[in-house]
C-alpha cells in the first residue's frame, strides 16, 4: 500500500478517462504498437510517450486490446478509484 495522495478531483490529468477506463483490466507489459503503421501511443492520463524509441517509456500497462496505454504513475495514482484489475502478461498482480 502506498500512502500517496489520491489525485485531486480537479487534478490535470482528468479527461473523462472514465467513460472508457472504469473498471477494465489492464495488463502490464512491453510496448508493441497496436497495428501496422502505428508509431507510438501517449499514456491516457499524462501523455508520457510510449514508443519503441530509447528515450520514451517501453512499458507501461495496456487495456487487453492494446488500444489504450497508461504509464505506470499513472495507474499508481488512479487505480483504486478506477477498480482496475491489474495483470501482467502471464496472470494476476498480487495486491
Ligand atoms: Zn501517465
Amino acid at each position: 500500500m502506498s500512502n500517496k495522495a489520491k489525485p485531486s478531483p480537479d487534478d490535470w490529468r482528468r479527461r473523462g478517462q472514465e467513460r472508457f477506463l472504469k473498471g477494465v483490466v489492464l495488463v502490464r507489459r512491453t510496448y508493441r504498437l497496436y497495428r501496422e503503421g502505428w508509431d507510438h501511443d501517449h499514456c491516457e492520463f499524462c501523455s508520457a510517450k510510449f514508443s519503441l524509441a530509447e528515450h520514451d517509456l517501453s512499458r507501461g500497462y495496456s487495456t487487453e486490446e492494446q488500444y489504450r496505454w497508461i504509464c505506470d504513475d499513472c495507474v499508481d495514482d488512479f487505480k483504486e478509484e478506477y477498480g482496475w484489475t491489474l495483470r501482467d502478461e502471464s496472470g494476476p498482480i498480487p495486491a
